[in-house]
């Protein structure tokens, strides 16, 4: 099939439900569609994390306008103020510039279950006194990754989360900011399989996985 659509791909890194099977099935294999939706969970990671100051500029038309198009007047005001985030850090990424930020103010949690959860070791590292919490977080509309950290010292560049097989493959789920962190689960990532949640130290714009800080077995 066709690569999946942007405003799809935009939704799976908002972590909403995407009901056309395909495009999940698609996903699995398709590396473009994959690097692409990580690209985008990271702005969301962003987004979620920061407000930009009123001066900046507007995002770009075309953005707007698929903002406009996906949500329309009776969206609900979570999807509007993600997609909103998406496109504002997106359009700041694209200028240059510093960002000032603050946090967003995020609606209480509805429903919540907490379905596995994982103490984090600190590994060598890590500074004594690291240390951390993931739990599988799952509502009504969405299974997040809810990851906590304490005692870590600023990054040099930051930190990304990971699920790990424990043999070869690692997710990269999302960027950690800040103490607490929700990373949307990907639907078709098994946690029998990918049961070792990884806080690893990245360099800014490394791709490959770097310097593990934390890891614990989800259970
Ligand atoms: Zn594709």
């Amino acid at each position: 099939m066709a690569h999946a659509d942007p405003e799809t791909l935009t939704l799976l890194a908002l972590g909403e439900p995407v009901a056309d099977q395909s495009t999940v099935d698609h996903l699995r294999t398709c590396v473009a569609c994959g690097s692409e939706l990580d690209a985008l969970r990271e702005v969301v990671g962003v987004g979620r994390e920061t407000r930009v100051e009123r001066d900046l500029p507007a995002p770009p038309g075309a953005v707007w306008n698929r903002i406009a198009a996906e949500t329309g007047a009776a969206a609900p005001p979570r999807r509007w103020r993600a997609l909103l985030a998406v496109a504002v850090v997106a359009a700041v990424a694209g200028a240059s510039g510093a960002v000032v930020v603050d946090r967003v103010s995020t609606p209480p949690a509805a429903a919540e279950q907490v379905v596995a959860r994982a103490d984090l070791a600190k590994l060598a590292g890590a500074p004594d006194g690291a240390r951390g919490t993931a739990r599988v977080v799952r509502t009504p509309g969405r299974t997040v990754l809810r990851v906590s950290v304490d005692g870590m010292p600023a990054p040099d560049g930051l930190y990304q989360v990971w699920l790990y097989d424990g043999a070869a493959t690692m997710i990269p789920l999302g960027v950690l900011t800040g103490g607490q962190a929700d990373m949307p689960l990907p639907g078709g990532v098994d946690l029998r399989t990918y049961r070792v949640v990884d806080v690893s130290a990245q360099r800014l714009g490394q791709q490959e996985h770097g310097t593990s800080m934390l890891q614990g077995n989800l259970s």
